[in-house]
């Protein structure tokens, strides 16, 4: 959903603002400007669009002067919002801390929507006019605390919202695998197994691009598409530099895929290579699945040591799922599908920054980041930026220890699941 920030000094009325599109009093108003509040981010709706509605108002101006701490804002609100509210005290008229935020807004591209609030009578509608000299356009005046054209913004904010792209919401053609793995590990016979022999390589995909070397599969009744799967059709084997041309090869096709179905081979130990393919896949930060293959020549005794291995081994993968398989056999070949479902389900999943903002301040109030210097480091604002694969963005008070950091991912997986994806965190300490 499209954020919306709302930015401006201590006291022009942000937070009655805020409360007045909730509809609700639900952000904290406060008399003394720079308070901090933790939750800073809601879920709203006008007009039956929803959208995320940020209070920048947090953001503590008490250790920089007010121009710094509003500039600050309006970086931050550049940074993650889609439409910028810059709110004004139409009785005070611009500011220094005013024109220092605009001059950061004015570089943006996105809509700022200039707000004179305090207009509480249509006789101090001509006090505004003195605001146009922030070049921001016209001021919309408004009176948060009575409500005066409350609506009328509400409905220049979401027109204001960047159209979403019809292209993403039509629905996509067939996902994109890549079967990798070191030699010998049975990608051949697993991809004979899945599509047979004969099959054609190159089908016509409506709405999707398949190319010469890649294969339309069917697995479990979906269609799917195995990239580049020509080299392994062929049984392209290099004489020399081996592994060097199967780690291009390996990076060609992952980067052409949305997931990568890593196959491994159980009979034997997990060796560097086979780690060497997953830190290529976990890097290029694509949905990852584990086929554990040869399955049939698993006993209990190699079951035994396998678990041991793969708990030891493969720790910078615990999150992706697993499936054991036999090309030879055919066994739980249809599984693989629901593996790879869950794990591009992982890889696309989005919080939203409400959500989120709740969620983190909950955990930093359970489990603060250890003090430093007498005081906890603290994260004042998150937001999901990207998905597939999931990258969060946290503004932070103070740089964050990697300790705190790995907690934070843990804790978010525990509980909002992204199986099957890396997950980006990056921390945006102030200054
Ligand atoms: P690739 O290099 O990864 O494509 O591996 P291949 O598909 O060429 O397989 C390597 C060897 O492993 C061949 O001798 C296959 O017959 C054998 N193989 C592949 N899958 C299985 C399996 O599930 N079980 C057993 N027992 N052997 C397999």
């Amino acid at each position: 959903v499209p954020t919306v920030a709302v930015v401006g000094r201590p006291n022009v009325g942000k937070s009655t603002l805020v409360n007045r599109i909730l509809g609700r009093r639900a952000a904290v108003v406060q008399d003394e400007p720079g308070v901090t509040r933790d939750r800073i981010a809601y879920d709203a709706e006008w007009a039956g669009k929803q959208f995320s509605l940020v209070d920048t108002g947090g953001w503590d101006p008490d250790a920089d002067g007010m121009a710094k701490s509003i500039a600050y804002q309006a970086e931050l609100a550049m940074r993650t919002a889609d439409v910028i509210v810059f709110v004004v005290d139409s009785r005070v008229g611009p500011t220094d801390a005013d024109e220092a935020a605009v001059k950061i807004l004015r570089s943006t591209q996105k809509p700022v929507v200039l707000v004179a609030n305090k207009v509480d009578s249509e006789r101090q509608e001509s006090e505004v006019h003195d605001l146009w000299s922030l070049g921001l356009g016209e001021p919309f005046p408004i009176s948060a605390l009575h409500g005066r054209n409350s609506g009328d913004l509400l409905d220049k904010i979401v027109w204001a919202f960047p159209e979403v792209p019809t292209g993403k919401l039509k629905e996509r053609g067939p996902r994109r695998i890549a079967l990798v793995g070191r030699p010998n590990v049975g990608k051949s016979s697993l991809l004979n197994r899945i599509a047979g022999e004969d099959r054609a390589v190159v089908d016509n995909v409506a709405g999707t691009t398949v190319d010469p070397v890649d294969s339309l599969v069917e697995i479990d009744g979906e269609d799917w598409i195995l990239v580049d799967t020509a080299g392994l059709r062929k049984r392209v084997k290099f004489a020399s530099g081996t592994e060097y041309y199967a780690a291009l090869r390996t990076e060609a096709a992952v980067e052409a895929a949305e997931v990568a179905l890593v196959l491994l081979d159980a009979s034997e130990p997990i060796s560097e290579q086979d780690q060497r393919v997953l830190t290529q896949v976990v890097e290029s930060g694509r949905a990852l699945v584990l086929a554990f293959n040869k399955w049939d020549l698993v006993d209990e005794d190699r079951r035994y040591y396998l678990e041991k291995e793969i708990d030891r081994e493969l720790g910078q993968v615990s999150w992706a799922p697993r499936v054991n398989v036999s090309a030879l056999t055919g066994r739980a070949v249809e599984k693989v599908a629901r593996s790879l479902r869950v794990a591009l389900q992982g890889w696309g999943q989005r919080i939203t920054t409400g959500e989120l903002n709740q969620w983190i301040s909950t955990l930093q109030a359970a489990t603060p980041h250890p003090t430093r210097s007498g005081k906890a480091p603290k994260v004042i604002y998150a937001t999901q930026a990207a998905a597939e694969p999931p990258r969060f963005i946290l503004f932070t008070n103070a740089p964050f220890e990697k300790q705190y950091l790995k907690f934070i991912q843990r804790k978010l997986r525990e509980d909002f699941g992204f199986p099957g994806t890396p997950i980006e965190l990056v921390v945006k300490p102030r200054e």
